[in-house]
């Protein structure tokens, strides 16, 4: 494992589960700081900050430590809230993950205008207020900052049924490419990863099926589901100065399913 954000602050939203979980894990095996926020599940939270700990102890990283906040990132003042303490606390950050999301399926005209609001709430508007937070205090000292947004192939790929979910991905492309050409030029950098279909918690309604999953897996031309390990490594690629020159991008981690699948035999001439 190299060390690439070793002195480093990182804040990863929704980070008590799932690939947030692998991600704060990542980083600290890196030798960062990790700020893990979540929203409801504490006993995920403190899992993910003893796995942050233990990485810190295995990598000897003496001087990294580690932060857990409670905070709706959909909620403004919650999300100032957040960043005064973690602000507070190191003094500076590097590195914000935008992590955090939701979803809930509705055949769309059967959908609800409450659960439109409240998934574009966690998963856009709360990657705008917090993106907003750190690019002011990144704009506040010298060094810039980056941000990496956890977006998804519905960021490109419609979703029936998901409706909001495919809205806020598709919003979360426009907002990072518009953050990255705004703050270029003042040393900040703005990317997204999109994963595929990937083995955590949001997805239990495959992941236990063998049948579901069968289908699932063979629609990805890799034929299989993804780690959230694999997710994580894309991340930490990203934040990294090995991505130095990299702004804007969504960086698809998806075993293949944005390469249009159904065209992988010729149909048509
Ligand atoms: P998950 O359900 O395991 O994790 C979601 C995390 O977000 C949890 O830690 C949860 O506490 C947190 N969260 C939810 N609402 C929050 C709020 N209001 N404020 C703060 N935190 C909140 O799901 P996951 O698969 O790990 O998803 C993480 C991200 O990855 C999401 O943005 C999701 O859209 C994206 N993603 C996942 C997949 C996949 O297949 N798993 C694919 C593409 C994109």
């Amino acid at each position: 494992m190299q060390n690439r954000f070793l002195g480093k602050n990182v804040l990863v939203t929704g980070a008590s589960a799932g690939i947030g979980e692998a991600i704060a894990f990542r980083f600290a095996q890196e030798g960062a700081s990790v700020a893990i926020n979540y929203s409801r599940n504490d006993a995920g939270a403190a899992a993910t900050a003893a796995q942050v700990r233990s990485a810190h102890a295995e990598g000897g990283y003496e001087n990294a430590t580690v932060l857990s906040h409670k905070a709706d990132v959909s909620d403004e003042s919650s999300v100032l809230g957040m960043f005064e303490a973690v602000l507070g606390e190191w003094g500076r950050l590097d590195v914000l993950i935008n992590n955090a999301g939701i979803q809930k399926p509705a055949e769309s005209d059967k959908s609800l205008t409450a659960d439109f609001d409240r998934i574009l709430g966690v998963n856009l508007r709360g990657c705008y207020m917090c993106s907003r937070e750190a690019i002011r205090h990144f704009l506040s000292r010298p060094g810039g900052g980056v941000i990496v947004n956890n977006s998804s192939v519905h960021e490109i790929i419609p979703k029936p049924q998901y409706l909001p979910y495919s809205v806020s991905k598709g919003g979360m492309e426009n907002l990072t490419k518009t953050l990255a050409l705004e703050y270029a030029d003042r040393g900040i950098r703005v990317n997204a990863v999109g994963p595929g279909a990937i083995v955590t918690p949001i997805n239990m309604n495959w992941i236990n099926d063998p049948v579901a999953k069968k289908v699932v897996e063979s629609h990805i031309p890799m034929g299989r589901a993804g780690e959230s390990e694999e997710i994580a490594a894309v991340f930490a690629f990203l934040a990294s100065d090995e991505a130095s020159y990299i702004t804007g991008q969504t960086l698809f981690a998806c075993g293949g399913l944005t390469l249009f699948p159904e065209f992988r035999t010729t149909w048509s001439s």
